[in-house]
């Protein structure tokens, strides 16, 4: 038996997009011009447009994006980069692969994204630079941990894989750092039919570079002017995400809306759990609906039996994952993410999903909670 409400519904997304794509794939397959070429330019100029940067240089993968990110800045062994330990793992692996030590800084217990009045005592004589990570399409507060970069000489580096039309003071997120990264994961605001990632950025130098790192370090054909790697984006995925692009802002509103009809019925119904806080700088893309129960596991279980399909993001804070044993940094160091960590529910939100839906969910919540 299909779930009764799903965690997300990519089917229904493409439906009215699917010939379209395929008739971009058909011509793909004539001409056979799978790697680069102008489709991938017209993803990137069109990107750059919707996240007001300049440039716009599309990689394989949010990883990729972090990952050349790093390279092009030239961390060199002993750099410090601070990041979140709430984030999707890759925010944290990305750091560790580029050589630099990684440091985590804990999250604001409201917003759950880096806490400015905890970034200054992580800093230190060998920090180089930040990842804020705008979790769940919410920005991070970026005013006073751009204060505190720039007082420190750090570059900021945006996680963006989840804030695809989200905006910081009405600036979209993406041209707020000296970088940013974006995911096209599938299930992404804005997704690929299968990997795709970009890193923005007003840099003109810093874009050149990671042009060239995506591709082995090549400017021009078979002239390696750096050690780079092979992270090209598919000319496949250009295609189908320059289509998706032209329906990002509106599948955005409804996210917005859907999030609106939780809120709602959260409130309406006085159902106890923690909603996510909408801060006054942002705008809140929803990726991700997440509220806070301290009987989360077993309200998730309540839920799937009842046919509703929920997510947890993340149960493991990063340095807790066994992959990040050896930093020997004990349960208790990051109170808040940890504490989050056994307390979020991703709760159902897609573009198409129906008030109807929405309300079910909400009904379904108060009979266990209540
Ligand atoms: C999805 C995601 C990534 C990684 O993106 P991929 O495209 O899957 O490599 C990195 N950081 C965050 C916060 C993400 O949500």
């Amino acid at each position: 038996m299909p779930p009764v409400i799903p965690f997300t519904d990519l089917s229904r997304l493409h439906s009215p997009l699917g010939s379209r794509i395929l008739r971009a794939w058909s011509r793909l397959l004539r001409n056979a011009a799978f790697v680069h070429g102008p489709a991938v330019s017209r993803f990137e100029e069109r990107f750059a447009q919707v996240c007001g940067v300049p440039h716009a240089v599309a990689v394989h993968s949010g990883t990729a994006a972090l990952r050349l990110t790093l390279m092009a800045l030239g961390i060199r062994p002993g750099d410090e980069v601070i990041t979140v330990p709430n984030s999707f793992f890759a925010t944290a692996e990305a750091v560790t692969l580029s050589g630099a030590r990684l440091v985590f800084c804990d999250v604001h217990d409201k917003s759950y994204t880096l806490d400015p009045q905890k970034l200054s005592a992580c800093i230190t004589s060998r920090t180089v630079g930040v990842i804020p990570v705008h979790l769940y399409g919410q920005s991070a507060d970026m005013d006073p941990i751009r204060r505190l970069a720039r007082r420190h000489g750090l570059f900021v580096l945006e996680d963006a894989c989840q804030a695809h039309g989200a905006e910081y003071k009405g600036r979209p997120c993406g041209s707020l750092g000296n970088a940013a990264a974006f995911s096209f994961y599938p299930s992404k605001n804005l997704g690929a039919c299968g990997e795709g990632g970009c890193v923005n950025t007003a840099d003109a130098a810093l874009a050149g570079k990671i042009r060239a790192l995506r591709d082995h370090g090549q400017r021009l054909r078979h002239n390696h002017l750096f050690i780079g790697d092979n992270a090209r984006l598919d000319t496949l995925q250009a295609e189908a995400l320059t289509i998706k692009l032209s329906f990002l802002e509106s599948w955005t509103r409804r996210r917005i809306r859907a999030a609106q009809w939780y809120a709602e019925y959260l409130h309406q119904f006085r159902v106890p759990v923690t909603p996510p806080m909408a801060a006054e700088y942002a705008r809140h893309v929803f990726h991700l609906y997440v509220v806070q129960s301290a009987r989360r596991d077993a309200l998730r279980r309540y839920l799937e039996s009842h046919g509703i399909q929920t997510g947890v993001h993340y149960p493991v804070p990063i340095h807790l994952t066994p992959a990040y044993r050896h930093l020997q940094l004990p349960a208790g160091s990051f109170p808040i993410a940890e504490g989050l960590s056994r307390r979020v529910l991703s709760l159902p939100l897609f573009p198409h999903i129906t008030r109807a839906q929405v309300k079910c969910v909400v009904r379904t919540m108060i009979n266990y909670l209540c």
